[in-house]
């Protein structure tokens, strides 16, 4: 079924899959998910980012070309960096993440410009299920740098479910879909009723995909390399990027080929003389290099069916998404699995993006005749920090108590009440938290703030109720209230990123622009208020944790034990 367009009156709205390996974007053109091809015609680009010896910035193909040439001055993967803040070096200079990220999103948008036209655009970017608040934000802030206005940052398995939901809409129907692509697996279970599209459970590791499988040929190169001519090419850059090249050739032509041969008469040098590599490698060989890391990701196969609470013959659809999917022993295996094949009918490098420009055609109303709802689900826990009443009468600060459980569908508001430890106590602090574990300190930390003024009260303790909100873009929002005056505090969550968002985005954005050549200015206005400003929580006042109910009575704390979360960040 198609797509009524309705009146074309929208802002430009796109969809964008910012990928490990390849980027590519889409919109929405008479009823129907199209990408938007680059102007040589090129339908998905290389998310690498080369600067040449002029300053110039190149992005594409001709990046990943410098890939061998110039490894200084490429920049390949930098999703896997996504959120953590650390700057890369490229051609000598120092690039946050997001700023390298942004050089490839600008690019995607020199194409969207030619298509339909320069001017204000609002995009849906996707993200892995499993994608931290930061790295959230960091892809959010290289969306805003690029100078998109971005509207929602969805799930990655979400966009895929909807490029294909477009056939289902009057089914009822559970979708498994298996993603793997260069540098991150996900595998999601959405629910597809009435129209409605519901994530239900989502799992993967952002670190595993075709890249290892690259670097598994490489190790094995390698390996043969040394016990034939006694040198390492992993140590010469140059070598171990020629060799990573050819291993993603092989790789590729396997899943159409039984057997393929390498043919390198020169990698490195040993003593002033070439050392080559010629081999002949087999698709059975290269099945055993990663069949760990394949069986990995079917362990989480299994673990989003249990978490969903389904069996295998509960699936009606399985899809098949991300580039490395056209390995042959992934089809197997979930052949295998599931006891029929899989779908891979929508192509497995586009259909994140077309997805994504499904949900900007929801969004914009292109698509508003489809009826199509869509809701995502919370991908980890969320919750504080609070003390434990362990055996005895001792008492544990860094539990980590769940306020919106992994998994809930969102958008979604919860709150729970919390209690002051000390007697007097007037301010709490509160250290937010997302992850699995029941302490904190293996919990990932997305900020802490302060809720001050809370009654002085010798004799009770006083309560505070603490609401979490988290939103389709997975931007989480905080706020706490002393219950006996009503007291709520503007509270204010520390930006993980950086402290100093705002400044430091107009950094990044001068960073960019001058080394862009045609870079169109992000105005203030465009700035979110998600960037708050850093709070300026004293290091040396200590706060008081909250405690659960049950942990009440009892509470024998010394101020150490108050101190601390027992976080090490
Ligand atoms: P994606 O991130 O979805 O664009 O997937 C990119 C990954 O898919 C890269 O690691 C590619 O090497 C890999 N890939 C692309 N085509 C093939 C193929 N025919 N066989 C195996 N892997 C492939």
């Amino acid at each position: 079924m198609s797509f009524d367009a309705g009146e074309n009156t929208f802002r430009p709205i796109v969809g964008i899959d910012l990928g490990t390996t390849n980027s590519a974007i889409a919109h929405i053109r008479d009823g129907r998910p199209e990408i938007i091809p680059s102007p040589r015609g090129d339908r998905i680009t290389p998310s690498v980012v080369m600067i040449d010896l002029d300053g110039k910035v190149a992005v594409g193909e001709e990046a990943r070309a410098s890939l061998v040439a110039m490894p200084d001055r490429t920049v390949a993967a930098v999703k896997r960096k996504m959120g953590t803040g650390e700057p890369l070096s490229i051609a000598g200079q120092a690039l946050l993440p997001e700023e390298i990220s942004a050089l490839i999103l600008k690019e995607l948008k020199r194409y969207a410009d030619a298509a339909l036209g320069e001017g204000e655009m609002e995009a849906v970017i996707t993200v892995p299920a499993y994608f931290t608040d930061e790295q959230r934000r960091a892809t959010k802030r290289a969306g805003e740098l690029a100078g998109f206005a971005v509207e929602r940052i969805i799930n990655e398995p979400t966009a895929a479910a909807l490029a294909y939901g477009l056939e289902h809409l009057d089914d009822h129907a559970h979708v498994l879909v298996y993603d793997l692509g260069g540098g991150t697996f996900d595998v999601s279970v959405c629910e597809l009723m009435g129209g409605v599209l519901e994530v239900q459970a989502s799992t993967g590791n952002r670190q595993l995909g075709g890249e290892d499988f690259d670097w598994r040929l490489v190790d094995m190169f390698a390996d043969r390399m040394i016990a034939e001519h006694g040198v390492d090419p992993r140590l010469d850059i140059r070598a171990r990027a020629l060799l990573k090249e050819e291993a993603e050739r092989v790789k590729k032509r396997l899943s159409a080929e039984a057997t393929v041969s390498v043919s390198l008469p020169l990698v490195t040098v040993k003593d002033n003389r070439p050392v080559g590599l010629h081999i002949a490698m087999s698709r059975e060989e290269f099945e055993t290099l990663i069949d760990d890391l394949l069986e990995e990701t079917m362990e989480s196969v299994r673990k989003v069916l249990a978490d969903a609470r389904l069996t295998a013959g509960d699936v009606d659809e399985i899809l098949l998404v991300g580039g490395s999917t056209r390995i042959v022993r992934v089809q197997s295996l979930m052949q295998a699995f599931f006891g029929r094949a899989a779908r891979m009918d929508i192509n497995p490098d586009e259909a994140v993006a077309l997805g994504a420009a499904v949900q900007a055609g929801l969004k914009s109303g292109a698509l508003s005749a489809s009826g199509l709802v869509v809701t995502d689900v919370a991908p980890f826990s969320m919750g504080i920090a609070v003390l434990r009443h362990m055996s005895g009468r001792s008492v544990k600060p860094g539990a980590f108590s769940v306020i919106i459980p992994r998994n809930s569908t969102i958008p979604v508001t919860k709150s729970e009440r919390y209690y002051t430890a000390l007697p007097g106590q007037t301010q709490v602090a509160i250290e937010i938290y997302q992850g699995e574990n029941e302490w904190v300190k293996y919990n990932h930390s997305l900020g802490e703030f302060l809720l001050e003024g809370i009654p002085e009260n010798q004799e009770e303790a006083e309560a505070i109720q603490v609401q979490f909100r988290y939103n389709l873009n997975g931007i989480l929002d905080v706020s706490a209230t002393s219950v006996s005056n009503g007291q709520s505090m503007r509270l204010i969550v520390q930006d993980a990123l950086k402290r100093d968002s705002q400044e430091a985005f107009e950094e990044s954005r001068q960073r960019i622009d001058s080394l862009s050549q045609s870079a169109p200015a992000v105005d203030e206005e465009d700035l979110d208020d998600d960037w708050l400003e850093g709070s300026d929580l004293d290091d040396d006042e200590d706060w008081e944790e909250g405690l659960d109910d049950e942990d009440l009575e009892d509470s024998e704390l010394d101020d150490e034990d108050v101190g601390g979360s027992g976080s090490g960040r």
